[in-house]
């Protein structure tokens, strides 16, 4: 039975009041002695556990370091993560007829995902425990914000990445952050059991989201949302539809709000109802959801023009599942078309997103047309990178340049009165 419930008391193994559960079986596990990615019991996910969870009144400054009060170490690796902009979306907001729609862009960050917001923590850690090498497997911005973080911290860096499939902002950016690109003849799955089996033998510290100080540090995402739109708005939002890749930030919005519940911030019904949107070509998730499954079972075969969530087998399912459940979420499939229709709708408000961010947004084209999310409800659209990270994507959904003569009558002439 899956235990996601907060209080309890302090285990011996905690330290300065942090400490690792187990969501299956409840074992807990000293959080800095070494690395721990799984429970040893049963092979379920660990949580990080505190011995005090703080109201909104707790935190001061700006940033993932606002919320050093609920967070396992006092201070980051820090290039300034967080703090991102909640934007208006008026046109989108008109054409899906919601009451209100805010787009929570993380795309924002340094390195240009929400990716940065893990690794502020999960780095830092990773010297506090006093590893050497920092790995993961990734579709391309969890290497690009590893790559910034390690040269940050001065640590050595290896990337694994699906050969081929990895947008050109995303790699140019652990190149030059340094990182040790290994291109794999594989997807990303195949690069997580690989970089898996690597942090199992002691040869690196992983980084990717099983990695629970991650999600620790994605967690701040939830909330500056109900910070943002409590000042914007007034309210604490109905819904927040999100891409899921390996779905930890699915699981660490629901630990963020989990959180606020029990600081009394935020009543049991007052929690935003959670929405997961994949790529129709890779949508295990959508498939446990919408069978009903507890468990996920792995695609082998993944496509989608979305390659930051080209993932077969999200890692955090167990967390994410129960995640969208008790919140009364639901998942959702878009197809490619719809993604790059809603990246261009999003580049029409302004807002330049990669298309994996866009898939948000066509989730909620999609659950609002099929009536499942209604016209009363004030709605947050996660987009998780920027536009810049996949520039072929991005000029492939826009207009192609016209080459003209070098006179400003053939200007004028082609760009029309
Ligand atoms: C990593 C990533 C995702 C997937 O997020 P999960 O937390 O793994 O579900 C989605 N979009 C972008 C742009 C990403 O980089
Ligand atoms: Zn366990």
């Amino acid at each position: 039975m899956t235990d996601l419930s907060l209080s309890g008391p302090v285990p011996d193994e905690a330290t300065d009041g942090v400490w690792l559960a187990c969501i299956e079986c409840g074992e807990t596990v000293a959080p800095f002695e070494e690395p721990t990615y799984k429970c040893a019991n049963c092979g379920s996910l660990l949580e990080a556990r505190y011995e005090d969870y703080h109201d909104l009144d707790a935190f001061s400054g700006s940033g993932v370091w606002r919320y050093d009060a609920a967070m396992p170490v006092d201070d980051g690796v820090t290039i300034q993560e967080g703090n991102t902009p909640l934007y208006e979306a008026p046109t989108i907001e008109a054409e899906t007829g919601v009451a209100d729609l805010r787009i929570k862009h993380e795309g924002m960050n340094p390195t240009g995902s929400f990716k940065d917001r893990g690794m502020t923590v999960g780095v830092r850690v990773a010297e506090r425990i006093g590893v050497g090498r920092l790995a993961c497997a990734s579709t391309g911005n969890t290497s690009a914000a590893l790559a910034a973080y390690g040269a940050r911290a001065d640590k050595e860096t290896l990337v694994l990445l699906p050969e081929g499939k990895v947008a050109e902002g995303k790699l140019a950016q652990a190149s030059l952050h340094g990182a040790t690109m290994l291109e794999v003849d594989g997807n990303f799955d195949d690069c997580l059991d690989i970089v898996s089996e690597l942090a199992d033998r002691g040869e690196v510290y992983l980084l990717n989201s099983l990695n629970p100080f991650r999600l620790e540090g994605q967690k701040t995402i939830g909330l500056e949302i109900i910070e943002q739109f409590l000042d914007q708005t007034g309210d604490v939002p109905d819904r927040i539809v999100l891409p899921v890749g390996n779905a930890g930030n699915t699981a660490a919005l629901h630990k963020a709000f989990r959180e606020l519940v029990e600081a009394e911030v935020l009543e049991d019904d007052e929690v935003p109802v959670l929405t997961g949107v994949q790529a129709a070509g890779a949508a295990p998730m959508v498939e446990a959801i919408q069978e009903g499954n507890d468990t996920v079972t792995r695609w082998e075969d993944v496509e989608t023009r979305a390659t930051a969530i080209r993932i077969g087998e999200p890692v955090n399912a167990p967390k994410a599942i129960p995640a969208i459940r008790q919140t009364g979420g639901t998942a959702v499939a878009v197809e490619d078309e719809e993604i790059t229709r809603a990246q261009r709708d999003l580049a029409a408000d302004g807002i330049g997103v990669e298309p994996a961010s866009a898939a948000s947004v066509a989730g909620l084209r999609k659950l609002r047309t099929a009536g499942e999310i209604g016209a009363d409800e004030q709605v947050v659209c996660l987009t998780t990178g920027h536009l810049l990270k996949d520039p072929e994507a991005a000029a492939a959904a826009g207009s192609d340049p016209q080459t003209v003569p070098n006179s400003v009558s053939a200007v004028l002439d082609a760009a029309g009165d």
